[in-house]
């Protein structure tokens, strides 16, 4: 019951350009656990591996000792954990869990911002499990520094060891990683239609994976085999679902901006008030739900500011739209208005 994925091997991984520093340290990490790079924190963006090759770690480990604690947890389930233990007053047990292992591997580290309590606890967790020795694995959307809200003293300590990123895989991994799955999944693809889809979707893997599903039902639906062709249809309604709505970047701000009384150019520009911060955030969360334009794109629309603040805005709203009722009920009207 360590949770691990049963696909998410070293074996299936694909090794590209844009993975090998990572995946090297991972294969590192896991010949000599606690021993060389301790923590191990992989980021970047997502569907480009990071969880596939964290879990790969822990099977690895596992092969090479059956006895091995391996514990792998999502930073959602450790903060979880950790709020019942102390509304149950099993807090004694959270901590043997978490302190008693071999190997700890926490995915999507970025989430623990804003929670006080849960980094406080993860701190002691950490500290333990390094004082032994203890290998331990982090990832996140971005460098540690880089995640708003993150005690100093855990930023610090994830610089221990190495930090290495993931980024958008090349054509010819892309190619690789489709043939692999193709001959995984028993597909006969031709090599001229691999190709094609791997140059159409160049984004991430997960969407690779995506694209690739398309096809297949496609071809199911249609009751043809997969050629360029087919692949071609199969692709376009994907393109077409996010486009055919008409909404653009511009058009999310007229709507954002009207709803809150605030101006497009403060919508656009740099101030910091939360009267114009939390409607320039709605739109840019809107913008990446209902249009297809990337986090860059959408920064650029934004007065030039970096994918990471849209990103980080996303997230905002995400959270707040779940715990605040007021921003959950605007964005709610918003996204009616606009989509009528
Ligand atoms: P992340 O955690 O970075 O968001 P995941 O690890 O969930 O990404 O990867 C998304 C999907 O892409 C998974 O199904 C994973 O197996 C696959 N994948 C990602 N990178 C590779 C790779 N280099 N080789 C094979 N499959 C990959
Ligand atoms: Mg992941």
């Amino acid at each position: 019951n360590s949770h691990l994925n049963p696909k998410y091997t070293f074996e299936s991984f694909i090794i590209g350009g844009a993975n090998k520093m990572a995946h090297a340290a991972a294969v590192a990490a896991a010949g000599e656990p606690g021993q060389i790079y301790n923590p191990l924190f992989i980021y970047g963006g997502v569907g480009l591996g990071k969880t596939h090759l964290m879990q790969a770690i822990g099977h690895e480990m596992l092969k090479n000792n059956p006895n091995a604690r391996v514990k792998y947890v999502t930073s959602e389930t450790f903060a979880n954990d950790f709020i019942n233990s102390i509304q149950t007053r099993t807090q004694e047990e959270f901590r043997e869990e978490y302190r008693n292992v071999d190997l700890l591997l926490i995915d999507d580290i970025q989430f623990f911002a804003e929670k006080e309590g849960t980094q406080e606890e993860f701190f002691h967790t950490f500290n333990k499990l390094h004082e032994n020795n203890k290998q331990i694995v982090l990832t996140s959307d971005r460098l540690p520094n880089e995640i708003p809200k993150l005690q100093n003293r855990l930023v610090s300590r994830f610089k221990w060891g190495l930090s290495v990123d993931i980024t958008a895989p090349d054509l010819e991994t892309r190619i690789a990683i489709l043939r692999n799955k193709a001959k995984a999944e028993n597909l006969e693809i031709p090599d001229d239609t691999l190709s094609y889809i791997a140059q159409q979707v160049n984004t991430n893997v997960r969407e690779l994976e995506g694209a690739l599903l398309r096809v297949q039902a496609y071809s199911a639906m249609k009751n043809t085999d997969i050629n360029k062709s087919l692949a071609a249809d199969a692709l376009k309604a994907l393109k077409l679902s996010k486009a055919k709505n008409g909404l653009t970047v511009s058009s999310i701000q007229n709507r954002v901006a009207k709803y809150y009384h605030v101006s497009i150019a403060d919508l656009k520009g740099k101030k910091r008030v939360k009267t114009i911060v939390l409607p320039r955030q709605i739109a840019m969360y809107l913008s990446r739900e209902l249009t297809d334009r990337s986090l860059p794109q959408i920064g650029m629309e934004f007065g030039g500011k970096d994918h990471t603040t849209v990103m980080h805005s996303c997230d905002k709203i995400a959270e707040l739209a779940i715990k605040n009722d007021d921003v959950k009920q605007a964005i709610g009207e918003l996204r009616d208005e606009l989509k009528n």
